[in-house]
C-alpha cells in the first residue's frame, strides 16, 4: 500500500504503541540550547540520570547571545548566567557544544541542517518551537517543552500522538520578487493560524519542488505559525545536493548507500492524505503582516482589511490588532513608517536571506530615522557573507553587521524594540511584546522587502527597487 512519509517515518522509530494510545517514539537526533535546558540537566542531576544517547545529542548557544561585544562574561548577567549553565551542563554530561569558539555556533535551526547534522527520514526534537524547520529535508521535526527535553536526555525516546496529515501544494510559479516568506505567510493566510492544529503538513507541488533548500527550511519554519505539529518536504536531488559534502553528512560510499534509503522514505505515489489544500503561487505578490499573529497578512498593494470582513470569532483579534499597530481598516499597508528594519532569524538569517536583503542594500542608503539591523544566522554563514563582502554592501547602505545570534527574533538579548518601535521583520513571530517591547509592533515580510523598509523608512514594494 501507497504510505507518506510521515508513516514510514513513524513506523521505523516507534518502540511501542503505550497504554494511552501515545507512541513511544525513538529520537533521532536532539538539538539543545541554553534557554531550555538548565531545568532539564538539573533535572538529570537530582535523580543521577545520564544521557542515553550523547551521540545524538548536540548544543549550541543562539537566544541570549549578544551580537554586538561577545566578550566574557556578558554585559547581561542573565545572559551569563544561561551561557555559563549551557557550558557547563554539556561539559558534565560530555556533549558537544557549538560555543562562540567552535566557529560553528548559531541559531539552533540554521546550525542543524548547515553541519549536515539534520537528514532525511530522521526524527528531530528540540526545546523550540520552530524545530520543524528541519523538515524541510525531510524529516520528522518538531518542538518539545522543558519536561520532554529531559525525558529525550534521559531516555532518547517521546510519548507522542501521531498526527493527522494534510497536503499543502503550492501550484504554478512564483512571479519575480516573492519568496518562500511570502509562500507560507500566503499558506497560512489562506488556512489560518489554527488551521493546522492536530495536522503535520506535508508541503509538495512545482513551488516546493523548485525551491532550494534554504527556501524550503524557511517554510517549513513557519509550520508551526499555522498550528501544525510540524512540516516536511519529501527529500529529493534538491537535499541530496545540498546535504553532500557537510560535516556530519555520510561520507563517500556511505553516502550513496543513505541517498539510496533517503529515497525511500519519500512518500509514494498514490498515497493517501487526511486532507488536502491547495493554494496558486502564481497569484502571490509580496506579503506583509498588518496584525498580532502571522495569519493577519495582505500583499503590498492591499489594505487592512476591516473586521468586518473577518469570520465573527476573529472580529475581536481583529481590533485589538489594529488598536495595537495604530492602523485603520482600509488603510494600504503600503507607506506604513517603520522604525527599525531586522533580517536575520532562524526563518531569513541564512546566506541567501542575506544575499537578497544585499541586492536591495545596493540601491541607496538606510533612511535617516530607521535602525536596521543585519544578523547571520550563524558563525558560518556570517563568514560566508563577509567572504563575499556582504557586510560591506550593508554597511554603506547604512545597515548595522552583527553577530550571529536569534537577536530581535524575540529579545532575549539587548536587541530590542524601544516602546512603540515599529519594526520590519524577517522572523516569524508578530505576537505582541515578541520583539522585547510590551508595546513594540511588528511587521514580518521577506528578507528583501525589510531592506527594502529600510531604505524607504516604510513599507515598500520591492519590486519597484530590483
Ligand atoms: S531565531 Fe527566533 S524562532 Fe528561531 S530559534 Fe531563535 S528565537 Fe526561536
Amino acid at each position: 500500500m501507497a504510505r507518506t512519509l510521515l508513516d514510514k517515518v513513524w513506523e521505523a522509530h516507534t518502540v511501542r504503541t503505550l497504554p494511552s494510545g501515545q507512541t513511544q517514539l525513538l529520537i533521532g537526533l536532539h538539538l539543545i540550547h541554553e534557554v531550555t535546558t538548565p531545568q532539564a540537566f538539573q533535572m538529570l542531576k537530582d535523580l543521577k540520570l545520564v544521557v542515553r544517547m550523547p551521540e545524538r545529542t548536540f548544543g549550541t548557544l543562539d537566544h541570549i547571545i549578544p551580537t554586538t561585544d561577545q566578550t566574557r562574561p556578558y554585559a547581561d548577567p542573565m545572559a551569563e548566567e544561561m551561557a555559563e549553565h549551557m557550558i557547563r551542563n554539556t561539559r558534565d554530561f560530555a556533549l558537544p557544544l557549538f560555543d562562540m569558539q567552535s566557529g560553528r555556533q548559531g541559531i539552533v535551526h540554521v546550525i542543524g541542517p548547515e553541519l549536515g547534522l539534520t537528514q532525511p527520514g530522521m526524527t528531530i526534537a528540540c526545546g523550540d518551537s520552530h524545530t520543524a524547520t528541519h523538515g524541510a529535508v525531510g524529516a520528522i521535526a518538531f518542538g518539545i517543552g522543558t519536561s520532554q527535553v529531559r525525558d529525550v536526555l534521559a531516555t532518547q525516546c517521546l510519548a507522542m500522538a501521531k498526527p493527522k496529515l494534510r497536503h499543502v501544494r503550492v501550484d504554478g510559479a512564483l512571479a519575480r520578487c516573492v519568496y518562500a516568506t511570502d509562500v507560507i505567510l500566503g499558506i497560512i493566510r489562506r488556512l489560518g493560524v489554527n488551521g493546522g492544529v492536530g495536522y503535520a503538513y506535508e508541503y509538495g507541488g512545482p513551488v516546493i519542488e523548485r525551491m532550494t533548500m534554504e527556501e524550503r527550511l524557511t517554510v517549513c519554519n513557519m509550520s508551526i505559525e499555522g498550528g501544525a505539529r510540524f512540516g516536511y518536504v519529501n527529500p529529493d536531488q534538491t537535499t541530496f545536493d545540498y546535504l553532500r559534502g557537510r560535516p556530519y553528512a555520510p561520507k563517500g560510499e556511505a553516502f550513496d548507500r543513505a541517498v539510496a534509503w533517503w529515497k525511500t522514505v519519500a512518500t509514494d505515489a498514490g498515497a493517501r492524505f487526511d486532507d488536502v489544500a491547495s493554494i496558486d503561487g502564481s497569484a502571490l505578490e509580496p506579503v506583509v503582516t498588518w496584525g498580532i499573529n502571522p495569519g493577519m497578512s495582505v500583499g503590498v498593494s492591499e489594505r487592512i482589511p476591516s473586521p468586518e470582513a473577518a469570520p465573527e470569532h476573529e472580529r475581536r483579534t481583529y481590533r485589538e490588532a489594529l488598536a495595537h499597530m495604530g492602523f485603520v481598516e482600509g488603510q494600504p499597508i503600503k507607506g506604513a513608517r517603520i522604525d527599525v528594519a531586522f533580517v536575520g532569524s532562524c526563518t531569513n538569517g541564512r546566506l541567501s536571506d542575506l544575499r537578497v536583503a544585499a541586492e536591495v542594500a545596493r540601491k541607496g542608503k538606510v533612511a535617516r530615522h530607521v535602525r536596521a539591523l543585519i544578523v547571520p544566522g550563524s558563525q558560518q554563514v556570517a563568514r560566508a557573507a563577509e567572504a563575499e563582502g556582504l557586510h560591506e554592501v550593508f554597511q554603506e547602505a547604512g545597515f548595522q553587521w552583527r553577530k550571529a545570534g536569534c537577536s530581535m527574533c524575540l529579545g532575549m538579548n539587548d536587541d530590542k524594540l524601544q516602546g512603540r518601535e515599529m519594526s520590519a521583520s524577517s522572523s516569524n513571530r508578530n505576537f505582541i511584546g515578541r520583539q522585547g517591547s510590551p508595546t513594540g509592533r511588528t511587521l514580518l515580510m521577506s528578507p528583501a522587502m525589510v531592506a527594502a523598509a529600510a531604505l524607504a523608512g516604510s513599507v515598500s514594494d520591492v519590486r519597484e527597487i530590483l
